[in-house]
C-alpha cells in the first residue's frame, strides 16, 4: 500500500502560527513529523508539498469579502470583523498565505485521490473544521475540509462521508453541507452543553432532502475509550453501509485525550490508534479504500499529539506501529531541548485498553442513552432499524 498512500507535508505549513501562548502551536506538527521520521515511517515515502489554495477554491467555502478581510487584516490592524483579531483567532503576519497553504495541503490530498495516484492521503496540518463561510472561529481561518469536499464533488465524487472525531463539534463542515444530500457528516464530540461551540446536538439532522445526513453523537464529559468506541461502532459502520460513500474524509483531532487542556473527554493514545485503524477498515469496506485524513485539534503538544498523529500517519501508510514500541531517544533528546522538565512518554502507548463491548441495545452506560437517541433520530431516515444491533 505504501505507494498508494500519500503524505502531504512541507515545513512551510508551520507558518500557520497564531503566536504567543496560543494553544494552536505549530510545534505539534513539527514534533509529529519528527517522531514519524525517527520511527522510520517515512523511509521511501515522498512527501508532497502543497501550493496555497487560490481564490476560486477558497470561494468554494468562503465569501470573497471574508477572504479579502483575511488578506488585509495584518495591515489594517484593528476592527477587521469576521471573527478576526480575537483571542481565539488573532491576526498574524502572512495570515492569508499561511491559511491558504493549509487548504492547499488538504486539496492536494484530495487531488491525488481523485487522480488515482493514491487511495489514501494524509494532511496533518488540515482539519480546520470550525471556519465558517464569512468568519474565523475556534483557531480556524479557512475550512480546508469544506473546500476539499466541495472540490471532490466537482471532480468525480457524488457521495462523500465526512467523519469528525475531534472533541469539538465539526460545526463549520456541517454548516457547509447541511442541505446537501451528497455529503454525510458525522461528528462525535463532547456534549455541546459542556463545551464550545455549543452545537452538535442529536436533533441537528440536516435540512430538506439532506435530512439524516448530519449526524451528531454528543458524549458526556469523562467518556473513556471503551464507551467512545462503542458509540462509534454502534452508529458509524451501519450508516456508511447505507450511505455507500465513494471516499471517506476524516478530521482526526486528538483533543479528546484525557490530558488535553481544553476539553474533558478521557481517551488515550491507544484509543486514538484504534480509531484510525477502524477508519481505515471502514474506508476499505465501504468507500473503495479511499481515505483522506486530516489532523485537527489537540493541545497536549508534547505527550499526546505527536504520538497520536504518528499512529495516524502509520495507519495511512499501512506501517502500523505497535503500541509497545519505544519512543526513539533521538526524538526525546530533541524535545528535551525545548522542554527540559517535561515528563515525556517512553512508548507509543498510554497503556490503556481500547477494547470495548459492542452495543447490544442495553442501557448499562450513560453513552448507551446517546446511542439510542442518535440511532432513533437517524437510522429510520436511512432504512435502518434503530433497535436492531445488527443494523
Ligand atoms: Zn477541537
Amino acid at each position: 500500500m505504501g505507494d498508494r498512500a500519500a503524505v502531504v507535508w512541507d515545513s512551510a505549513l508551520l507558518g500557520y502560527d497564531l503566536g504567543g501562548d496560543h494553544p494552536f502551536n505549530p510545534i505539534r506538527l513539527e514534533l509529529t513529523m519528527r517522531l514519524a521520521r525517527s520511527l522510520g515511517l517515512l523511509d521511501d515515502v515522498i512527501t508532497l508539498a502543497p501550493e496555497p489554495a487560490d481564490d476560486p477554491d477558497l470561494a468554494r467555502a468562503h465569501d470573497m469579502s471574508y477572504v479579502d478581510a483575511v488578506r488585509q487584516a495584518p495591515t489594517v490592524g484593528w476592527d477587521v470583523g469576521h471573527g478576526l483579531g480575537t483571542p481565539d483567532n488573532p491576526v498574524f503576519d502572512r495570515m492569508h498565505a499561511a491559511s491558504a497553504l493549509v487548504v492547499g495541503g488538504t486539496l492536494l490530498a484530495a487531488r491525488v485521490i481523485a487522480e488515482g495516484t493514491a487511495d489514501r492521503a494524509v494532511s496533518i496540518a488540515g482539519g480546520l473544521h470550525h471556519a465558517m463561510r464569512d468568519h474565523a472561529a475556534g483557531f480556524c481561518v479557512y475550512n480546508d475540509c469544506s473546500v476539499a469536499i466541495s472540490w471532490l464533488l466537482d471532480n468525480g465524487f457524488e457521495r462523500i462521508a465526512y467523519i469528525d472525531v475531534d472533541v469539538h463539534h465539526g460545526d463549520g463542515v456541517q454548516a457547509a453541507f447541511y442541505d446537501d444530500p451528497r455529503v454525510l457528516t458525522v461528528s462525535l464530540h463532547q456534549h455541546p452543553a459542556t463545551l464550545w461551540p455549543g452545537t452538535g446536538s442529536v436533533t441537528e439532522l440536516g435540512a430538506g432532502a439532506a435530512q439524516g445526513t448530519s449526524v451528531n453523537i454528543p458524549l458526556p464529559p469523562g467518556t473513556r475509550d471503551p464507551a467512545w468506541q462503542r458509540a462509534f461502532h454502534a452508529v458509524v459502520p451501519s450508516l456508511l453501509g447505507a450511505f455507500r460513500p465513494q471516499v471517506l474524509v476524516t478530521q482526526c483531532g486528538v483533543d479528546t485525550h484525557a490530558e488535553d487542556p481544553l476539553a474533558d473527554l478521557s481517551l488515550s493514545v491507544d484509543g486514538h490508534r484504534a480509531t484510525y485503524l477502524a477508519l481505515r477498515d471502514l474506508a476499505e469496506r465501504y468507500a473503495g479504500g479511499k481515505w483522506l485524513a486530516t489532523g485537527g485539534g489537540g493541545y497536549q503538544l508534547l505527550r499526546v499529539v505527536p504520538r497520536s498523529w504518528t499512529h495516524l500517519v502509520a495507519a495511512v501508510l499501512d506501517r502500523d506501529v505497535d503500541p509497545s514500541t519505544r519512543v526513539p531517544t533521538e526524538w526525546l533528546t530533541t524535545v528535551r531541548k525545548v522542554a527540559p522538565r517535561a515528563d515525556l512518554p517512553l512508548t507509543m502507548s498510554d497503556g490503556a485498553d481500547a477494547t470495548f463491548d459492542a452495543w447490544s441495545g442495553g442501557m448499562s452506560d450513560p453513552v448507551d442513552a446517546v446511542i439510542r437517541d442518535v440511532r432513533h433520530a437517524i437510522f429510520p431516515l436511512h432504512g435502518l432499524d434503530p433497535d436492531d444491533p445488527r443494523d
